[in-house]
């Protein structure tokens, strides 16, 4: 294959920033177009036609019409939208709701998700196999569980083995599963329903189904790679993934470093060095209500939810108080959580914002000192790259895409002159992270020495550039292994 030719590459995923958000899939899909412009990839998005989704659509033209899509009638559109290329599946059956993508208005799962997503995968193979006059992918790049059928219908369709397939785990958490009497509804042919093909103990799993048939698998940091095939990190996918090994590399994500520059961002006072971080810092402790302090304020934005590990910051919240520490958290997610901070937002030093809050994320990043990613497992993880960008010193677990992206000050490293950029701690317990939070409180007292790893920290890449040249690596090599 002709390494100058332009590869049409066709993503298929069920969120992309800016348009509809829940986590950092979003972020990721919606930077990897840009970013793989220059290595002559052709990236289009293929994303489910949801209210905020054709409410901003530029010009948008019918180029396939479905009359049976999983129970109702369908198009595809081709668009422009927040600087991308679309193609949209308007399928109102399927997605034309209030509510959450995902969830209902009253939190639970709609019922019919195997089915809405495995909408997505199908129409995303249909294009593979010319449903589109004018273009037709070279290659699938399917996201998690949702477009993880896109490489088990590519694989039963004319096209297989013409076209190639990628699937990339952005959360093993999240496998997509439904119950055997829809295997017709999803399109499945009931011999596939094995171990070795997409049964999970028992149940369909689209997130298996693209583990099995992609022709190659990635996930979102190389430790992460690594941990997805041990028994405490792999979901039960671990035996699965081990088979496929060979087939399976980490590559980290990067961030906007346009949305989210220090220098440019219109929600701040701007600065490019540590020091011009303070006029942020008062602006944010007005706008929480926060006093001065002594220590260092630490700000967390993240889903309240298990993974985050924000209950063993709960646990370990007195010690930074203690020691003259804030806490400004932004969050949503489990109701216990969400409530026991409210409650612990009655200590002065304490501000807690339940919601999701875009513009309130960028001042706590610029405003902040430290940013805590204490989680228990985390694929990659960008607000620690937010807070590396900002000179807000990341402190976190020692799991995952935390692990390959924060290089952590110790005695060790510090006496090494090797360039630290926040702090690490390690088992991911309460008493680990009070002892972090100690460490970070100590070191807040040395204000030189804080600067110094602020400036590291401001200066290490965080961008696409390596991970956009990663994957367009990727793609030509499965290309050339095509011809
Ligand atoms: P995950 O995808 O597991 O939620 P990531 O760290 O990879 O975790 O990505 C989370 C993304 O969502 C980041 O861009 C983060 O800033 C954003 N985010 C999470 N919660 C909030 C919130 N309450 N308000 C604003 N942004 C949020």
């Amino acid at each position: 294959m002709d390494r100058r030719a332009v590869i049409p590459v066709l993503s298929v995923t069920s969120e992309l920033a800016p348009l509809v958000k829940t986590g950092g899939l979003a972020d990721v899909a919606g930077a990897l177009p840009g970013a793989l412009v220059e290595h002559g990839v052709d990236m289009r998005t293929l994303v489910p036609g949801y209210p905020a989704v054709m409410a901003a659509l530029e010009t948008p033209t019918t180029c396939a019409k479905l009359p049976d899509c999983f129970g109702g009638t369908a198009r595809v559109l081709a668009a422009r939208a927040g600087g991308l290329d679309l193609l949209v599946l308007d399928a109102p059956h399927h997605y034309a709701r209030g509510a959450g993508i995902y969830l209902s208005a009253a939190g639970r799962d709609w019922p019919d998700n195997p089915e809405r997503f495995a909408a997505l995968s199908w129409v995303a193979s249909e294009i593979a196999n010319g449903l589109i006059a004018d273009w037709r992918p070279a290659l699938l790049h399917a996201h998690d569980w949702q477009g993880g059928l896109a490489p088990y219908y590519l694989s039963c369709s004319e096209a297989a083995g013409r076209v190639r397939s990628v699937l990339t785990i952005h959360n093993i958490a999240f496998q997509g599963l439904a119950p055997p009497r829809k295997l017709a509804a999803l399109k499945i042919d009931p011999a596939d329903f094995t171990p070795e093909g997409l049964e999970y103990w028992g149940q369909i799993s689209a997130l298996k189904a693209g583990l099995v048939h992609a022709n190659r698998l990635t996930t979102v940091s190389p430790s992460y790679a690594e941990e997805l095939l041990t028994p405490e990190f792999g979901m039960g996918l671990e035996g699965v993934l081990m088979e496929r090994r060979a087939e399976l590399s980490g590559i980290l994500n990067g961030i906007d470093m346009e949305v989210w520059s220090p220098a440019t961002d219109p929600n701040i006072t701007n600065y490019t060095a540590p020091k011009g971080k303070a006029p942020n810092k008062a602006a944010l402790r007005s706008e929480l209500g926060l006093p001065e302090a002594e220590g260092p304020l630490c700000v967390v934005i993240s889903r309240l939810t298990a993974q985050k590990g924000l209950d063993l910051l709960l646990e370990a919240l007195p010690i930074l108080l203690e020691r003259g520490g804030q806490l400004a958290l932004l969050g949503s997610g489990d109701n216990a959580l969400e409530a026991a901070f409210q409650s612990a937002a009655g200590h002065p030093h304490v501000a807690v914002r339940i919601g999701y809050d875009e513009l309130l994320a960028h001042r706590m990043i610029a405003g902040g000192d430290a940013i805590l990613v204490p989680s228990r497992f985390e694929p990659c993880g960008l607000t620690q790259l937010y807070g590396l960008r900002y000179g807000t010193l990341p402190l976190v677990a020692l799991t995952g895409g935390l692990a390959d992206t924060v290089i952590p000050a110790s005695p060790a490293t510090l006496a090494d002159k090797v360039v630290a950029t926040g702090l690490q701690f390690h088992p991911v317990t309460a008493l680990a992270l009070s002892n972090a939070l100690a460490r970070l409180c100590a070191l807040y007292q040395q204000p030189k020495l804080w600067r110094k790893i602020s400036s590291n920290a401001m200066a290490h890449p965080v961008g696409w550039r390596q991970s956009a040249a990663a994957y367009a690596q990727l793609y030509t090599g499965l290309l050339d292994r095509n011809t």
